[in-house]
């Protein structure tokens, strides 16, 4: 029996609602596939769906309107009218006596053993059947109107909390900011190629609004995590492109946990330790599948990788020689990590960090390598004074005490933070990069 037999009588049975002789035409374990709706397995749910289909419409008539074999395949052109009269209820909702008019294509592939079909594609036009239901609204009718203004309200406030800021920073260099609260995470974009790398991958909820931001640029081909914290990779696995990362936080990046072992969350304020252990897993999008590692001297888009280890074991930046831009990930601080509020660059929280001391060598790294524009992982960028504002912000200085409104003014190298972020302090003489340090403070 060729492919064009049996689509004839498949149809020729459906259309007198002859459920055991439509059956007879599938192979058991075949797949009737509804493109974008649901798959059902012969002969038990191709039985069942067309039994519920006939209980709510009694009248329904399949017409063939073209149909083209070659080969084990045939297509059908095919058109149903009926009446929603029940008994039987479709999809949920009760009979309500709307007539249905549609159309619809059947790919057929039939066995050239014994002329049963092995699997099909239905294409059927289920928000036309929806609108004459009335599940739908009509098309330009007030109802219509009202969703679709509901609709683009719920887009518009999504996008104020969840959507992506895209500037220019540089040839060829994008800075998407996002996240809640504030739209303080950075992500790069960096045109390589036909093609675009990310650098640092924000937080979960980022990821439609960088996938929109991407669309309009280019095409992600890779993503390049500066570390593995939860608020950097947070949107990688959504993308699925390869992911590139440092050795050393290669383990953190495959690792389901949204926390690191060195964390110590006792080190924020009440509120901060509140808050963060609830706000890190709902940043976080879980574990990375790591395609390859980066590091030291490795080109990634026209930049060089510096490592610059401290803050997370493994955490790199990349400079570009031609601009002297410099993508630093959480290497600083430009904001403060528990009121949003821009600061002078710094070192991140103390509660953070896997080495602080490490982290301030690095940034004093970074320094000597005089890039002219510094932009981290949260925040604005550095561009006026960096090499001093990284000495500045390598230099350790005591905590900020309580009250602060009335302190006395602090010897050299000793200048409270409050003091610090309203206006820069000389460099004090701890600043050279070889001279000794003086105690690094236990916030
Ligand atoms: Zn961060």
């Amino acid at each position: 029996m060729s492919a064009s037999d049996t689509a004839e009588r498949y149809f020729a049975a459906l259309a007198r609602q002859d459920l055991d002789t439509a059956v007879a035409c599938w192979r058991p374990g075949a797949v009737d596939r509804f493109v974008g709706q649901q798959e059902l397995i012969a002969p038990d749910g191709v039985r069942r769906y067309f039994a519920e289909l006939f209980a709510a419409f009694p009248d329904l008539r399949f017409q063939v309107l073209e149909l083209t074999a070659s080969g084990g395949r045939a297509a059908v052109r095919w058109s149903a009218t009926g009446t929603f009269a029940g008994p039987g209820a479709f999809q949920g909702f009760v009979a309500n006596g709307a007539r249905i008019a549609m159309e619809g294509c059947d790919v057929l592939t039939v066995s050239e053993d014994d002329g049963r079909i092995e699997r099909n594609h239905a294409y059927l036009d289920t928000a036309g059947v929806a609108r004459q239901l009335g599940f739908l609204p009509a098309p330009d009718s007030p109802l219509a109107a009202r969703v679709t203004k509901l609709v683009n309200a719920r887009t518009r406030a999504r996008a104020r909390i969840h959507g992506v800021e895209t500037e220019r920073i540089a040839q060829g260099v994008w800075v998407l900011r996002g996240g809640f609260p504030k739209k303080t995470m950075n992500v790069y974009l960096i045109a390589d190629g036909d093609g675009l790398t990310m650098f640092d991958a924000g937080i979960s909820a980022m990821a439609d609004g960088v996938a929109a931001a991407a669309a309009r640029l280019g095409e992600i081909t890779r993503i390049v995590l500066g570390h593995a914290d939860a608020d950097h990779r947070g949107c990688a696995p959504a993308l699925g492109v390869p992911v590139y990362c440092h050795p050393a936080e290669r383990a953190a990046a495959e690792s389901d946990a949204p926390f690191r072992p060195y964390w110590d969350f006792a080190k924020l304020t009440p509120q901060g330790r509140l808050l963060y252990p609830r706000l890190l897993p709902s940043w976080d999008g879980g574990a990375v599948k790591i395609a390859g590692t980066v590091q030291e001297g490795d080109e990634v888009a026209g930049f060089r990788v510096i490592d610059l280890p401290g803050h997370a074991p493994g955490l790199i930046g990349l400079l570009r020689e031609s601009d002297r831009l410099a993508l630093v990930s959480d290497l600083i601080y430009t904001i403060d990590s528990q009121t949003g509020r821009d600061q002078l660059p710094d070192v991140p929280h103390p509660a953070f960090n896997h080495d602080a001391e490490r982290a301030r060598g690095s940034i004093r790294k970074l320094a000597a390598l005089q890039p002219a524009v510094v932009w981290a992982g949260h925040g604005k960028p550095v561009s006026n004074e960096v090499a001093f504002q990284l000495e500045r912000a390598a230099t350790p200085r005591p905590p900020v005490p309580a009250v602060t409104a009335t302190a006395p003014s602090a010897p050299p190298g000793t200048a409270d933070a409050a003091t610090a972020t309203a206006t820069v302090p000389p460099p004090p003489p701890g600043a050279s990069a070889t001279a000794p340090l003086p105690t690094t403070p236990t916030t």
